[in-house]
């Protein structure tokens, strides 16, 4: 042993020696030694990487779900993109609290979050604090988006590289809501949406970057089978999408710049399929990252809340009231008596009333409730009576609208 130190202290002394005299010997150690520091420096760094990722993957796959965020977006001061007769702030809340309630319905031991549950304006960065705060397992922005009157259909954002024009002009605009928020400049100067930095994001969010696209694909599919135009899984840099620590998908329900899907949208009866869809997505995600086989189901309010409210705007056997007042929805005027049950009605359940000598045609009734009569009245132009509007009644006789509405007021 002591040999051996001795030994050692000798060969250390007579390497130190050649190594003082040696220059391109003293140039080599230091080359190697600054050549394994690196490779050292790199493995270790790879292993704490590979530890980190794996860690987060294993979080993400054992625990399942448990906190879901919902983003409804714009609000408040933001009504988002609009049509004629709604906004982007309006459709997106319904649709986003539908999709909250079924959640909570079916699995109350998932916690659902909603960045804004009323008509309120929150600061895009914001949102990403709630969702990564709350710790939250998937983070759904729902949207509606805006171009020219023919775009049409749905499509489902993740965090990414835009590949065309439109997908830059999508992000554009809905990153554009920044300018309603003070000091947006200092807030978004760490958000850097070069496509470099963008890939760099990626790659860091690459373990969720993978489930994001898995749900969005899934979110398509079911819009797809309630016959929406699929414009399937796109990319790029959302503002919103940009910090969050979770898998994350940003929905552009449909166009409210085309007249069609605007009806569509505006009706509540499509506002729940849309949330319908949303959730059996959401099914199917969770099923297969928990690694549970599990049958996806309508939301369980799905089917009596779309009867309740068919009923609510397809109702004609309201009795009516003395000097109360009623909307309804005209669709047709006829010289001559039509029966009930005529083909040119649709199958839509009207009910008939004379007035200066013609027969005319009504389905609906709303107790004082002229917002729901102008949905419907959407409804049955969108069924293909261009020319439907809306009537005021009071004790069975038609009055002017101004007079009804006037009395509505009191
Ligand atoms: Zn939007």
């Amino acid at each position: 042993m002591r040999y051996g130190i001795f030994f050692a202290q000798d060969e250390l002394v007579n390497l130190y020696n050649v190594y003082k005299t040696d220059a391109k010997l003293k140039n080599y150690i230091i080359v190697w030694s600054f050549k394994l520091k690196t490779v050292l420096f790199i493995f270790l760094l790879l292993t704490v990487n590979n530890l980190n990722s794996q860690e987060g993957l294993d979080d993400a796959l054992s625990d399942g779900i448990k906190t879901v965020v919902i983003d409804p977006g714009h609000g408040g001061k933001d009504p988002g993109c609009h049509g004629a007769i709604t906004n982007e702030k309006k459709v997106v809340l319904e649709i986003g609290l539908k999709l909250g309630e079924y959640i909570k319905e079916k699995y109350p031991e998932i916690e659902v979050i909603y960045t804004r549950d009323t008509d309120v304006f929150v600061e895009l960065d914001e949102r990403a604090k709630i969702a990564n705060e709350n710790k939250a397992d998937l983070f759904i922005c729902i949207h509606a988006n805006a171009a020219g009157a023919s775009a049409h259909g749905a499509e489902t954002y993740v965090l990414g590289l835009h590949r065309t024009e439109s997908q830059q002009k999508v992000a554009e605009r809905e990153n554009d809501i920044i300018h309603f928020e003070e000091n947006s400049e200092e807030k978004y100067k760490d958000f850097d949406l070069s496509p470099d930095a963008i890939i760099a994001k990626q790659l860091q969010l690459s373990v969720f970057l993978d489930q994001s696209i898995n749900f969005a694909s899934k979110v398509q599919s079911q819009f797809k089978s309630i016959g929406r135009y699929d414009r399937g899984v796109k990319q790029a840099g959302f503002l919103v999408l940009y910090k969050t620590t979770m898998p994350s998908v940003l929905i552009e329900t449909g166009f409210l710049t085309n007249k069609k899907e605007e009806n569509f949208l505006d009706d509540p009866v499509n506002q729940i399929k849309m949330a319908n869809s949303i959730f059996k997505a959401f099914q199917e995600y969770k099923s297969e990252i928990e690694g549970v086989n599990m049958m996806v189901v309508d939301g369980k309010g799905f089917s009596e809340e779309i009867k309740e409210v068919e009923q609510k705007l397809d109702s004609n056997t309201v009795e009516e009231k003395k000097d109360q007042i009623y909307f309804k929805v005209q669709i047709e005027t006829s010289k001559t008596k039509m029966k009930l049950t005529d083909t040119r009605f649709k199958g839509v359940y009207v009910t008939e009333y004379q007035q200066d000598g013609l027969f005319k045609y009504t389905s609906g009734i709303f107790e004082s409730d002229l917002k729901s009569a102008n949905k419907y009245k959407n409804v049955m132009r969108d069924k293909g009576f261009e020319h439907a509007f809306v009537v005021a009644f009071k004790n069975g006789k038609r009055i002017p609208m101004s007079e009804a509405l006037k009395l509505v007021e009191k």
